[in-house]
């Protein structure tokens, strides 16, 4: 699933596009996207808008309109592009929302599998809607000692916490397992064991892979694109994600991969992650 520097990049490049631009239709193919609105009052809500801003939220592409909040939560095959063109057959095959501008132009959410969501919020849900997630880990708010406060409360493994949007915004799979590798840390170690040392440690190499993985526009490892339809190119300094069995980059020694945690992948160093 895309996550912040992969949700980040589809907003800085669809954002000049969007910004000002009036929708004059929209449609929908498949209702199943939707959480908390229907078909008709979302449709109504867009149809007649004017795109106020576009920002991000956690793994969430927010589109401001009049009053309401489009939140698109982009599922693994999920993409995001403002198209100049009228799209070609394959493009418009997965095109489950539609929303043509005033220009033109086209803004397409596209989604093979359908695993993303679309939600459209008033100024009161999007308040509590956002108040429930984490701290944006790029944001001054951020910083070592709140990092500490949620990992010293947890009876859980550090990967699992930061990996929870309520401690963190905007952290999956991906980039935990880079963070952890990058500050030494076992992904299995209980995370109220963590001294603040590694907090520190941590909260440094979250920001720095996040702001280096946005530099080279997200991580594409499957279907991920930006918001103009290119890859990014994250995936080829990623150190331990997608390697397990292959050597350390650091100490050469086998990484090791494991469902044990979460039962998502972990990949990670035995030698070098204490
Ligand atoms: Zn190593």
């Amino acid at each position: 699933m895309p996550e912040l520097p992969e949700v980040e990049t589809i907003v800085r490049d669809i954002r000049p596009a969007l910004v000002g631009r009036r929708i004059e239709h929209a449609a929908l193919s498949h209702d199943d996207v939707l959480r908390g609105v229907g078909r008709r009052r979302l449709i109504g809500r867009l149809i007649g808008a004017t795109v106020r801003d576009v920002s991000r939220r956690a793994k969430h592409a927010v589109i401001e309109l009049d009053g309401h909040r489009l939140v698109v939560q982009p599922g693994m095959t999920g993409s995001l592009v403002v198209h100049r063109r009228p799209l070609r057959a394959d493009e418009a095959r997965y095109a489950v929302l539609r929303a043509r501008l005033d220009n033109g132009r086209e803004l397409v959410y596209r989604d093979v599998r359908r695993l993303g969501t679309l939600l459209l919020l008033n100024d009161r849900q999007w308040a509590r809607y956002t108040g429930a997630i984490g701290p944006e880990p790029l944001d001054d708010e951020f910083t070592p000692e709140r990092l500490g406060e949620a990992l010293r409360r947890s009876r859980q493994a550090v990967k699992k916490v930061i990996m929870d949007q309520k401690a963190l915004a905007g952290v999956g799979n991906i980039y935990a397992n880079e963070a952890l590798f990058a500050a030494g840390i076992d992904p299995s170690k209980p995370a109220r064991r963590l001294l603040p040392e590694a907090h520190r440690r941590l909260h440094a190499e979250i920001r720095r892979i996040l702001a280096a993985a946005i530099a080279s526009s997200g991580t594409t490892v499957r279907d991920y694109r930006t918001g103009t339809g290119e890859a990014g190119n994250f995936q080829l300094e990623l150190l331990v994600y997608g390697r397990e069995g292959e050597p350390c980059r650091r100490c050469g020694t086998r990484l090791t991969g494991t469902h044990a945690i979460d039962a998502r992948i972990t990949v990670f160093c035995h030698r070098c992650q204490s």
